[in-house]
């Protein structure tokens, strides 16, 4: 890759803490090798404290731009010179684009499980959605799925607060005009949350119930008659590959192909993110055998790569 390191080269990079064991700088620098793009990647510790000074050495050293995980996804949406539709909603940003020094914040996670679900030719126009959780992930998911044209999305969480929160989120998008029937509730309505995934098209996990090792072997869902052969299960988790939402949904009716964990989810997120860089669509197929290739090698498998997603 050094060969082609010139004066011109422009650089990119991740920035939060901790940052060293990311693999975006794997993810980004393998698209911009296989275009031949005059760019470099790299990653940077930056904590909150330093989200000013790391923006205005962005504008300073002509930075094309950077991704943006904990713990600054929110301080750098404050700190904005204009800001992406959903990640005004949310609040958030974990792309910067920098145009001639202006500084434009987006937020690709929800794209990430929008775009998966593509590769996987499901799509989410006029469909139903059932989603689980509040937290960064879900509400990145919940605007991404409105904007994008889902006919609703009624959303699960266990506690008032985080639910109260994406609510407001939900009620200004109306607000601005997007056409999606939102819906809030507990989890702990739980027969109404079993009806609502009984009728749904997709059902979708964003919450860390699954997730090993503290939450392994649990699902939100207790009652196995809501599977059916017509519904879509999408778990954010990707350790375990398989969790205990998506084993009993392929268990008890689901089709074992709509039913996908959060793997690709990273990769997607990644995707939108490389096209606002770059205007070019990510070589997605390329970049997976890539990916799988280090894998069997047994260097760094994309799940210490996806590690540092969270907000
Ligand atoms: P977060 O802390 O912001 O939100 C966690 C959510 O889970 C909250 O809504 C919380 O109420 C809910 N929750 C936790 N324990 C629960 C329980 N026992 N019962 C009901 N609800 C419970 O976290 P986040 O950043 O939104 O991440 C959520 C999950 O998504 C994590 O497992 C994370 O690893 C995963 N994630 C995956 C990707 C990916 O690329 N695949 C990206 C981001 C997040």
């Amino acid at each position: 890759m050094d060969t082609r390191i010139s004066g011109k080269t422009r650089l990119l990079g991740v920035i939060g803490a901790p940052i060293k064991h990311s693999g975006s700088p794997i993810m980004y620098n393998f698209c911009f090798d296989y275009y031949g793009i005059d760019c470099v990647y790299l990653a940077f510790e930056c904590d909150e404290s330093q989200v000013k000074d790391t923006l205005a050495a962005m504008r300073r050293l002509n930075m094309r731009g950077a991704n943006v995980t904990m713990p600054c996804k929110r301080e750098v949406a404050r700190n904005m010179d204009k800001l992406s539709p959903a990640a005004k909603l949310i609040g958030a940003v974990n792309t910067i684009v920098n145009d001639n020094g202006v500084l434009t914040g987006h937020i690709t996670d929800g794209m990430g499980v929008v775009w998966d679900l593509k590769d996987h030719g499901i799509s989410i126009v006029d469909k139903d959605i059932v989603l689980f959780g509040a937290g960064g992930a879900a509400t990145a998911i919940m605007v991404q799925c409105a904007l994008d044209g889902a006919k609703s999305v009624t959303v699960f969480n266990r506690g008032e607060e985080g639910l109260m929160k994406v609510q407001k989120i939900g009620e200004n998008m109306i607000a601005d005009g997007v056409s999606c029937k939102m819906e809030y509730h507990l989890t702990e309505e739980a027969e109404l949350m079993h009806d609502t995934i009984r009728k749904a098209d997709v059902l979708i996990n964003a919450t860390s119930v699954g997730m090993r090792p503290m939450h392994e072997g649990q699902s939100l869902v207790s009652d196995m008659t809501v599977f059916h052969e017509d519904l879509v299960v999408y778990d954010v988790i990707y350790n375990p590959l398989v969790t205990k939402l998506m084993s009993d949904a392929m268990e008890h009716g689901c089709k074992k192909e709509n039913v996908i964990g959060g793997k690709g989810m990273l990769l997607w997120q990644g995707a939108g993110a490389f096209k606002l860089y770059s205007g070019l669509d990510m070589p997605a197929q390329e970049l997976k055998a890539f990916l799988a290739k280090r894998e069997e090698e047994g260097v760094e498998p994309l799940q210490d790569i996806a590690e540092n997603v969270p907000y």
